[in-house]
């Protein structure tokens, strides 16, 4: 973190400070929510949780060396005080985000965020010192902590921004004002709650309202692929910058195919040059992702050639997403259990049967372990039961759906399909269907596990891979 003083963190965050002796000692941090994460330099930020209120700890991250606790009421030893912890610890960040002078590049979309931000920061780390969250750091609490970490080295800071609601993408920009905004997609995450897509476009588009004009360097970033995403370009200032494969992006995939193993190969093509990717990502839904990128880090200077090879080394950073792990018998369990919408179900069934491939040349088999796809609201039955019969085209060799009705309405849809028995069965919960995948998956056997965050279908990987 760029050092404060206690007294400039006071006046950032409106507080007052109480027990302390010297205002000018600095906080060179990290800034921290768990007592535990405590440093010396450290500040730490006592939230009141459902289960733990962090004013317990206070005391236990002062010992640990932290400089002061930012609270909502005084502690015994030094404090600033503050009304509300959470909006004190964005203004903090906010203050940050002013005296740096890194680039922030923020991204939002309805999936493929942490992806997108795992790829951005594994190019731009080639080009300077970068900061970016682990995971899904994405709400108010986990972009100010984030932000939070950058310091004077720092030349680019890259934010996941999530929004469930209209205005929550809006209040996020407000603490840390990117220069350059990515719009990945408007998909049906959250649908439920949003009530629509053109709400969630509505809500997603706040980011690229919040960019400066082009003329102060201002850059969205967007799919060109996606209408919704596209049509942001009218409520943008910022310079516009198109990816994907339609014919009129600036950033474009051609040439996509998947290779033996399941790998997205495609031509680069920008506005200064081409060059060749192999993807270590599985799933075509990574070209998508990729494309954005390579937007982002041209934008910031890195040449085509290293923005290709850097693609081509980029792996995934956060767990569950397209994980292939090889057990030593030659089961090959890839584990999506992360999360799931439609289009990743079938980039995720398209990659499982390209990974199939060899396998069934030597007498493995394909099983797609999947479970529901959650919050499509009126669009669920059609979307599950359309997932279930692109398994049977795709010539999956075995389905299990797992979990309740919508789990059913899959299994539904590939009997439906084809003339699909026995190929296909509904398990009622994930301990059925680790004993039936324990007992029948053989050698060469290549297992995909997927399904909504709320599912848990990460469990039948795990057990799988258990011993492996
Ligand atoms: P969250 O809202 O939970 O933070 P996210 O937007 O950060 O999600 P990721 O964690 O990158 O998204 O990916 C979540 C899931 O979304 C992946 O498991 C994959 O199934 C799917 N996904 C990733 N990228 C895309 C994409 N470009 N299009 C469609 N689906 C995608
Ligand atoms: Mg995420």
């Amino acid at each position: 973190m760029i050092a404060f003083t206690l007294a400039e963190v006071a006046q950032a965050v409106g507080g007052s400070m109480h027990d302390i002796p010297d205002p000018r000692v600095t906080v060179t941090g990290p800034v921290v929510i768990d007592s535990r994460e405590v440093r010396p330099g450290a500040l730490f930020a006592a939230f009141r949780g459902e289960r733990v209120d962090g004013h317990d700890f206070a005391e236990s991250a002062l010992a640990a060396g932290a400089v002061a606790v930012l609270a909502a009421r005084p502690v015994a030893g030094p404090s600033i005080v503050v009304d509300d912890v959470q909006a004190a610890l964005g203004a903090l960040a906010r203050a940050v985000i002013e005296r740096l002078g890194a680039s922030v590049v923020a991204l939002t979309g309805s999936a493929g965020k942490t992806s997108t931000k795992d790829l951005i920061a594994q190019l731009l780390e080639k080009i300077g010192p970068t900061v970016w969250p682990p995971g899904s750091f994405n709400n108010e609490i986990g972009l100010p902590l984030t932000a939070l970490r950058a310091d004077q080295d720092t030349r680019h800071l890259v934010l996941e921004m999530g929004a469930r609601g209209i205005g929550h993408i809006n209040y996020l920009t407000g603490l840390t004002p990117p220069r350059i905004g990515v719009v990945l997609n408007v998909g049906t995450a959250h649908i439920g709650e949003f009530g629509g897509r053109e709400q969630i476009a509505q809500a997603k588009g706040e980011l690229v309202e919040a960019l400066p004009a082009a003329a102060d360097g201002g850059i969205a970033v967007l799919n060109a692929d996606d209408p919704l995403v596209r049509a942001m370009v009218s409520r943008t200032k910022a310079r516009t910058v198109l990816f994907g494969e339609s014919e009129d992006a600036d950033v474009r995939a051609e040439d996509v195919r998947l290779d033996g193993s399941g790998r997205p190969v495609f031509t680069l093509r920008t506005p200064t040059g081409c060059a060749q990717v192999t993807l270590r990502l599985y799933g075509e839904h990574h070209v998508s992702n990729a494309l954005a990128a390579a937007a982002v880090a041209g934008e910031l200077g890195m040449p085509v050639s290293r923005i290709a090879s850097a693609l081509s080394e980029a792996g995934t950073l956060s767990r569950w997403r397209m994980e292939v792990v090889e057990r030593p018998d030659g089961v090959t369990v890839v584990n999506d259990a992360y999360n799931a919408n439609p289009d990743s179900m079938r980039a995720a069934l398209r990659a499982l049967v390209a990974m199939g491939e060899a396998a069934r040349a030597k007498g493995g088999r394909t099983w797609a372990v999947l479970g529901e796809m959650a919050e499509l609201g009126g669009e669920s039955l059609a979307e599950h039961d359309a997932v279930g019969r692109l398994a049977v085209r795709l010539n999956v060799s075995k389905l299990v759906a797992v979990g309740g009705q919508a789990a059913a309405w899959l299994d539904m849809g590939a009997k439906n399909e084809g003339s699909w028995g026995e190929e296909s069965v509904h398990v009622s919960d994930a301990e059925t269907a680790i004993d039936l995948l324990r007992s029948e998956v053989r050698p060469g056997d290549v297992v995909l596990v997927k399904a909504s965050r709320s599912v848990g279908l990460e469990r039948v990987a795990l057990a799988l891979l258990d011993g492996a």
